[in-house]
């Protein structure tokens, strides 16, 4: 299926997440009570999720390289546009730590690491300034040796709502992308500032290696990467729509 196949099907739907509609009440066939919801939505707007979406790296920091030659800073701007272009069509109130290729440290703050511990710091307020209901960082990983390929989520330890988000990315990239990936997802501490310090439920998705040769060069298409970026968006959709269900995890 096409991403614009999927995005149309997924656009039929739209609305559902602000509505609140969860997928047991889609899947017992309340979908009219979904639409009723929509179409009164003056009262459902206030109730949108807000949901913070970073891009990894970004100005003077480019992040890993690939194999090419080319920083993952614009691969997830990229990814993260079209994701919050996707989540905000679906009803989330989507903020960004930032929209084009620069660092968001303070102003006249000297010195590389300086700036980013500030820029960092400024992200992590973004998350933790906005009652966000879920956080996604977008990365690319990399590593020495070029075998390995394939998405991985890292998700904040000690936080069960951040491991349901991490393995429903994991389940939707498996189901849409790399059926053969067998990437655990990981618990992180605060060798991951963001995720670390994040008061919401926070996941940073590594989408792929650019040091794989095969999986550099998908990665750097603007079609896979929409691809990646639908992806994301509906293992974001689906954690909010199945909110409050008490699902467990097995
Ligand atoms: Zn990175």
């Amino acid at each position: 299926m096409s991403i614009k196949t999927k995005l149309i099907a997924y656009l039929c739907t739209a609305g559902v997440i602000a509505a609140g509609i969860t997928a047991a009440e889609l899947s017992g066939g309340a979908a009219e009570k979904g639409r009723n919801a929509v179409e009164t939505s003056a009262s459902v707007a206030a109730d949108k999720p807000v949901v913070v979406l970073d891009a990894g790296h970004g100005g003077a920091d480019g992040g890993c390289v690939s194999v090419n030659g080319v920083p993952e800073k614009g691969i997830n701007l990229s990814v993260m546009q079209t994701t919050r272009d996707i989540l905000t069509l679906l009803g989330c109130e989507v903020r960004c730590t930032r929209v084009s290729d620069v660092s968001i440290h303070d102003k006249g703050i000297e010195g590389l690491a300086k700036q980013k511990q500030s820029d960092m710091e400024n992200r992590l307020s973004v998350i933790n300034g906005s009652g966000a209901r879920l956080a996604v960082s977008i990365h690319q990983n990399q590593f020495t040796d070029p075998k390995y390929y394939g998405a991985q989520m890292f998700y904040k330890a000690d936080s069960a709502e951040s491991l349901r988000l991490a393995e429903t990315l994991r389940e939707r990239f498996r189901n849409h992308l790399q059926p053969d990936n067998e990437r655990e997802t990981k618990p992180v501490g605060s060798e991951l500032y963001l995720i670390h310090n994040a008061s919401c439920p926070a996941v940073m998705v590594e989408c792929g290696f650019l040091s794989n040769p095969e999986e550099a060069a998908k990665l750097e298409s603007p079609a896979y990467q929409q691809e990646v970026a639908f992806t994301v968006a509906d293992g974001i959709s689906r954690f909010l729509i199945s909110e409050g269900e008490g699902e467990q995890l097995t």
